[in-house]
């Protein structure tokens, strides 16, 4: 489908949700209404619509002197802004504590840094006894920065050079080893590293889960009996997506490895079951469904593009059949975090305890949900060429600052106007962004502004600290890093100070 009419099709927003009704048939010149609980969404739409779950601080925030508040920050601060919360961060982390101790299990919980940069959330996990997943040599410097106990901290970098090992034996970190090389290199730094074994390779429901990830789970005995001349302290093992059950699987694979190793006079001590937590970021298992419908529909020429020149979003079609998985998160998925440990631990704990075995995790996008947002400012509103009835809205931000593996970041953003006077005519189009590439869309859907959209105006993506702010930005062209501001303390992280 590279024909000119892709995307260029009539306005198709036909589904009027109920809170929409306040802005859209006002006398012209009468201000907009104040931006309610209710309505605050009403200002930008996707068709389908995909609302957010918008925590309540963020809403409060968005709402200060009717947007004034969220303007001022990222005049002072540049655009786009990452806006940072630790305390829902510390609910995250004290619900997930309560589940382990409700199923009386000796437990920790390490925040894997990788899915924030923000130290806040190092200061959070000390506070809570938890403890730091690091990847990098900087992570790990950073957190010895905040004196956290070694025992706290563990390395599960997914390459690791000869200085992060060393750094790791002489602070005392355990090293999650993910193969022979690292075995090795750990014995010769030395005899006393701490280290964990990572396995993989796991059976689900007949079929090996394939990885690069670790030892193979078949093989990890016999080449720690041959090969290996540290005690191993723990186990671990981190799973793509988000399938509780596999979780089961894992770790019903993984104690008869951990007995193994204990019998051969290894000190196992935890059982450490990753992250993959899940994180629901939709208010509506409905709207999710109605979205893939109709993108399935468009996808078969059924009905207009939702997306950008019909991007399949990782789908392939061939003669009308659509094949293939979407490569997205899934946005909206239930049970999410909570429901979801128990889930496992109801199928697991008593096995867990009867061999006092620590059962350890490393969430990161769970632990981070409900804790950011990201604004940019609207630096243009153009026509698109062609027979389109919509415009490229242009943003101070690139693509990298609202991303991650995901093809699209599937929430409807919020709009804040700046005027709460003007309504001007443009009213639907794509989020366009600063690198300079036919591809740089912030967002493939076509979103709608029933009041209309222009300089100046800021938009919102809800519940971006997992992943979405940090795990892909960088500073290409030249533009320099968005900064982190700290909700509540009215400062920056300390993370934006660090060269
Ligand atoms: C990324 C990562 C995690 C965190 O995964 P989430 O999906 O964010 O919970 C945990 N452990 C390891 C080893 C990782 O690489």
């Amino acid at each position: 489908m590279g024909d000119a009419k892709v995307g260029c099709m009539q306005n198709h927003f036909t589904s009027v949700g109920s809170e929409m009704t306040d802005g859209d048939h006002l006398e012209s010149g009468a201000p907009l209404p104040t931006m309610t609980d209710k309505n605050f969404r009403s200002t930008c739409q996707g068709d389908p619509r995909l609302p957010a779950t918008v925590a309540p601080w963020m809403i409060d925030e968005i709402r200060q002197q009717d947007g004034r508040k969220v303007h001022d920050l990222v005049e002072q601060y540049g655009s786009p802004l990452h806006w940072i919360n630790p305390v829902p961060f510390e609910k995250n982390v004290k619900n997930l504590q309560e589940i382990f101790k409700q199923f009386d299990l000796d437990s920790d919980i390490f925040f894997a840094r990788k899915a924030n940069k923000c130290l806040t959330f190092v200061e959070s996990m000390q506070k809570l006894d938890g403890g730091v997943a690091v990847a990098s040599i900087d992570e790990l410097i950073q957190v010895l920065d905040f004196e956290m106990p070694s025992e706290k901290i563990i390395c599960t970098a997914a390459v690791k050079s000869r200085e992060l090992v060393q750094m790791c034996v002489q602070n005392d970190v355990t090293i999650v080893i993910d193969n022979r090389d690292e075995l090795s290199l750990a014995a010769e730094i030395s005899p006393s590293a701490k280290i964990a074994i990572r396995i993989g390779g796991f059976t689900h429901e007949g079929t090996k889960l394939q990885t690069r990830f670790g030892f193979d789970v078949d093989d990890v005995v016999s080449i720690i009996q041959k090969h290996c001349n540290l005690s191993v302290e723990g186990i671990q093992f981190d799973l793509e997506g988000c399938d509780w059950n596999q979780r089961v699987s894992a770790i019903n694979q993984s104690l008869p490895i951990v007995d193994e190793l204990r019998e051969e006079g290894h000190p196992v001590q935890f059982l450490d079951i990753g992250g993959g937590f899940p994180v629901n970021y939709l208010e509506n298992e409905s709207d999710w469904d109605e979205f893939w419908t109709e993108h399935f529909s468009a996808l078969q020429n059924r009905r207009p593009p939702i997306t950008f020149q019909n991007h399949a979003l990782g789908l392939g079609i061939y003669e009308g059949q659509i094949y293939g998985d979407a490569n997205v998160y899934p946005f909206f998925q239930s049970p999410s975090q909570n429901e979801w440990l128990e889930s496992i631990l109801n199928s697991v704990s008593d096995d867990i305890k009867k061999r006092q075995l620590q059962l350890r995790c490393e969430p990161g996008r769970a632990l981070l949900d409900g804790t950011g947002m990201t604004a940019a400012r609207v630096e243009f509103v153009k026509e698109r060429t062609g027979p389109c009835d919509d415009y490229f809205i242009g943003l101070s931000m690139n693509r990298t600052q609202c991303r991650s593996g995901s093809d699209d970041f599937l929430v409807d953003p919020i709009l804040v106007k700046k005027s709460q006077i003007s309504k001007p005519a443009k009213k639907s189009g794509y989020l366009v962004g600063a690198y300079c590439t036919e591809s740089e869309l912030l967002s493939l859907r076509k979103l709608h502004f029933p009041n209309g959209i222009e300089r100046g105006d800021i938009v919102i993506s809800p519940n971006t600290a997992g992943y979405f702010m940090h795990s892909m930005e960088s500073r290409s062209h030249q533009f320099p890093l968005a900064k982190n501001y700290l909700y509540r303390e009215d400062r920056l992280d300390d993370i934006d100070y660090l060269a």
